[in-house]
């Protein structure tokens, strides 16, 4: 029984070699026929700054593709997948990502307002804490702050504060 129970191991085994084998062969025969299409380079971002990774992707001709990666490897970023096809890499970068470090947004800090990088709904870290006591405003514009008010500029945050003043 034992045995029956070995021979039958060895055969998936074996079976699994050989399947393997097999794909690796197609893979192949499909990379060699895809050589004259684009490839794909897939970027992942991670910002320490605040927490968030960025993706993006892009199509290059093949010609390209030994030169793009020498460059893209000595700015830092290491490959993590590697097919005919696509390209996978990292990089983790100590700032903010684009989106925290061109937004703001004005929010609630404990009981007190404050104003944080990024948006609502992607929020980064906090920026500043106004010494405001919230609990003294009306439900609705405590309502406002806990959805989070986007500003656009340094100008209009400001002249959003202000009207918090006690
Ligand atoms: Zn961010």
């Amino acid at each position: 029984m034992k045995r029956v129970g070995l021979v039958l191991l060895l055969g998936l085994v074996l079976g699994g070699v050989y399947l393997l084998a097999n794909t690796g062969k197609l893979a192949l025969v499909s990379g060699s026929v895809l050589k004259q299409k684009s490839f794909t380079l897939e970027y992942t971002a991670f910002y320490t700054g605040c927490q968030h990774e960025e993706r993006k992707e892009e199509c290059h001709s093949p010609r390209t593709r030994n030169e793009l990666l020498e460059k893209l490897t000595n700015e830092g970023w290491v490959i993590t997948s590697f097919t005919s096809e696509r390209v996978g890499l990292e990089k983790e970068e100590t700032k903010l990502c684009p989106g925290c470090q061109e937004q703001e947004f004005i929010g609630i800090y404990g009981n007190e307002i404050g104003v944080y990088a990024g948006s609502p709904e992607k929020p980064g870290p906090l920026k500043q804490v106004i010494p405001v006591n919230i609990s003294r405003l009306p439900k609705a514009e405590i309502e406002d702050l806990r959805a989070g008010i986007v500003c656009r500029g340094a100008q209009e945050k400001w002249r959003i504060l202000e009207g918090y003043q006690n």
